[in-house]
């Protein structure tokens, strides 16, 4: 059976009109299952009891099923859900004074195999649907105390590699009618898939594009992404400026710290070279080591080297503390363990 949550408004809107049912329907179908967070056709009790026959013979509203809860000492929560067909995904909840950021996984597994990170250990499993990426925020929607206020595509994956079904979530999560987040305070994470990019920046939406640089030099990036002998470092560069030109919203760069990989002098006037060119902001990242990889954080005067030389070059700066470190809270660390 189909999954009424896969659908767009639009869509849903296209599938009443064939069984002669008025667009506003979808609205207000739309409404119950985003608005009130409702999982039974049942309850919508301002539809026909047709209509809502024909709705659950038609369909099911997909529900992701928690296996697990683990709470970091700094209050970040990450979740884990076991899809239909059993393979598992994370989400994690990172609350801060006035946010509350969720960071959504888009597929089971990744192809990209960045040298550092979980999430490529075991490969690629498959995409997640729509209805599993939004599902990641529907979950909390009637939990939380306070709303969500952010949303990062930052967990197991890569987005743009999903592209179809990222656009529809976000679409989904977007809409007046649905979770009405605004695009703006939404962030796609990617390692820097140009085509994907460019089909990105025609969808006209004001969501915000991060990009995980990681490296400054080809040669460097090569080894630690390497997506970057796909699309090196001057077409990744080029289509952030045709982004930023097209939507103008600003570009983050994301960069990892790894010891003795990409923590030197020059690394880091290689990354302000690179975020001048964009007039970006940086996000450092220490690494949060990853059991079998070989990369190590670097110690804090390491970091605090590393953060003051982009301050001395006026590059806006944020260091973001890993965030449960305790809980393996890292892109696929969780994930892994049950997805064999
Ligand atoms: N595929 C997307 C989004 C997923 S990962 C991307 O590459 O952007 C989100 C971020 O976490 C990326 O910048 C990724 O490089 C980084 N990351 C992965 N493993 C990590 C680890 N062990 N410690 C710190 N950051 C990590």
């Amino acid at each position: 059976m189909k999954n009424i949550s896969d659908l767009t408004l639009e869509e849903l809107k296209a599938e009443l009109e064939k069984i002669d049912e008025p667009a506003y329907r979808a609205e207000q179908i739309f409404g119950w299952l985003y608005k009130k967070g409702v999982f039974r056709f049942k309850e919508m009790t301002d539809l026909s009891k047709n209509l809502k026959e024909r709705l659950a013979s038609a369909y099911v509203i997909g529900k992701l099923e928690l296996c697990g809860v683990f709470k970091a000492k700094d209050r970040t929560e990450k979740y884990l859900f076991r899809l239909a067909d059993g393979y598992g995904i994370e989400t994690v909840l990172i609350p801060a004074t006035g946010r509350k950021t969720l960071c959504l996984s888009t597929q089971v597994g990744c192809k990209f195999a960045c040298a550092f990170c979980a999430s490529g250990l075991k490969g690629f499993i498959r995409n997640l649907a729509p209805s599993e990426i939004v599902g990641q925020v529907l979950h909390f929607k009637n939990s939380l105390e306070a709303p969500l206020t952010n949303i990062v595509f930052m967990g197991m994956g890569e987005p743009l590699d999903n592209f179809e079904n990222l656009a529809k979530a976000i679409r989904i999560l977007n809409s007046p009618q649905g979770l009405e987040i605004a695009a703006r305070r939404m962030t796609v994470s990617t390692c820097g898939i140009v085509p994907g990019m460019e089909r990105f920046k025609r969808l006209g939406l004001q969501v915000n594009l991060s990009i995980s640089l990681h490296a400054a030099t080809d040669t460097k990036r090569d080894q630690l992404l390497p997506v970057n002998r796909k699309y090196p470092l001057k077409k990744v560069i080029k289509a952030c400026q045709d982004y930023i030109r097209k939507g103008g919203r600003k570009i983050t760069l994301e960069y990892v710290l790894l010891k003795g990989a990409n923590d030197s002098l020059a690394d880091a006037d290689g990354l302000t070279r690179i975020a001048k060119r964009l007039k970006a902001k940086v996000n450092l990242i220490p690494y949060s080591p990853v059991p079998g990889l070989p990369y190590e954080v670097p110690n804090e005067k390491g970091i605090q080297f590393f953060l003051s030389r982009l301050e001395e070059k006026k590059i806006p700066v944020t260091l973001r503390r890993s965030k449960g470190a305790d809980i393996q809270a890292a892109c696929g660390q969780l994930a892994g363990r049950i997805n064999k």
